[in-house]
């Protein structure tokens, strides 16, 4: 259960491309439907980047123990091991404009060789002749936002693809060379069933990728859709569909060989998305554009969510060019985490992944004050099935862990 023999945590960059063509009904990140800033943020970006070069010269804050073999291979603090085109809809870029902020990036940026770079792409941007570009860029790892391989569940989603282009934007990236290739799908859909879910799975199965993210359809306050339902032009979602979808997935995946290393993420033994794996393990990260977020193992940092905001702050001739773009509006610049905060956040983070809390690191790293608080908070969780003890490992099992901030919450300080 507890192998981490083929896991390795490492540092990594973050970048927000906070533009789409259109929003999806669904949607609740920080994105803008039209690409008039393009230019000025590129610039704005690159700012950032060069201004934020030191921000990762920090020991690491690891979540597992230092002398574990999932730290082997990596690099040290320093050493960026992993980039992340996040979004938005980060192929809305010219693969010309990607090679640039790489440039840029691998100038400044101690960029490890290996390094697993990763763009999150739309099947409605990709053709052939893009993806090919893309390989030349030094992305090497593309997640793209299928959602759903049914007409009715794209409709529904106002997903700009259709089933066809879905399929075709895989077979293209695989023939251009992407072979590390995650998709992500969407379920508990009302337009969808038992079904049609399967369905989804086999067609996930039958492309045999080695990673798969899988999310349940939230309704985020700010959604299209949330208010559509709301005035009864959608159909409603119902709760029971997520669980029942989600059972299915679980099994479905662990038939197939996959491992369910994280509430929504499915992967091949070692393929992982060591980006994100950064998140969950606690070390440090550098999120760069607006609304990104950055950790140095000890704070975090916001940038502004809005684009001109963080255009003006890092380029305004009247500013000191350079400006911090975490100068936003209502925003906290920076949070200084307290033990406690740090002890909700690791409980939180690694309740979510296959792993799960790891006592003895608790003890060594944070007190016997904070594992025997947890130890304690744990027991009636365990008596009522809600949580699993092997060794000195808390975790969650397959069906549990669509509960998992509930479950977080009772451990709380
Ligand atoms: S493409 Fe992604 S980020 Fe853009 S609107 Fe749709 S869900 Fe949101």
């Amino acid at each position: 259960m507890q192998d981490f023999s083929y896991f390795c945590v490492m540092a990594g960059i973050y970048i927000h491309i906070p533009f789409c063509k259109s929003k999806c009904g669904y949607c609740g990140f920080y994105s803008l439907p039209s690409l008039k800033l393009k230019d000025r943020f590129l610039e704005a970006l690159k700012t950032e980047i060069v201004m934020r070069k030191d921000y990762l010269q920090h020991e690491p804050h690891c979540g597992i123990d230092p002398q574990s073999p999932a730290l082997e291979g990596s690099h040290g603090p320093t050493t960026i091991n992993t980039v992340y085109f996040g979004g938005g809809t980060p192929s809305l870029l010219g693969t010309d404009e990607i090679e640039g902020l790489m440039q840029v990036i691998k100038a400044h940026y101690p960029v490890a060789e290996n390094a697993e770079i990763t763009l999150e792409a739309n099947p409605d941007t990709l053709s052939p002749d893009y993806l090919q570009a893309l390989r030349e860029t030094g992305i090497n790892r593309l997640s793209i936002g299928i959602q759903s391989f049914f007409d009715n569940d794209l409709k529904y989603l106002s997903r700009r693809h259709d089933s066809a282009h879905a399929r075709l934007s895989i077979e293209w990236a695989l023939q251009a060379g992407f072979n590390n290739l995650s998709i992500d799908l969407i379920y508990g859909l009302p337009t969808s069933n038992a079904e049609q879910w399967n369905r989804n799975l086999d067609i996930f199965f039958e492309y045999d990728l080695p990673h798969l993210s899988a999310y349940a359809l939230t309704l985020e306050p700010n959604a299209i859709l949330t208010k559509q339902i709301e005035q009864r032009k959608a159909l409603p979602v119902n709760e029971d569909d997520a669980l029942r979808d989600y059972e299915i997935l679980c099994q479905r995946a662990k038939e197939n060989g996959y491992l369910h290393y994280e509430i929504s993420n499915f992967c091949r033994c070692g393929m992982h998305s060591k980006h994100n794996a950064s998140y969950w393990f606690g070390t440090p990260y550098l999120g760069l554009g607006p609304s990104a977020h950055s950790f140095d193992g000890a704070s975090r940092q916001w940038n502004v969510s809005n684009v001109e905001d963080y255009c003006d702050a890092l380029l305004s001739p009247g500013r000191n060019s350079g400006a911090s773009p975490t100068v936003g509006k209502a925003l906290k610049e920076k949070e200084l985490l307290s033990p406690e905060q740090q002890y909700d956040e690791y409980v939180m983070l690694r309740l979510r992944t296959h792993w799960g809390i790891d006592l003895k690191w608790l003890k060594r790293e944070m007190g016997e004050r904070f594992s025997n608080y947890c130890q304690q908070q744990a027991l009636p969780l365990i008596a009522q099935g809600r949580l699993t003890q092997t060794r000195e490992f808390l975790h969650l099992t397959d069906r549990q862990m669509l509960f998992a901030d509930g479950v977080a919450e009772e451990l709380f300080w």
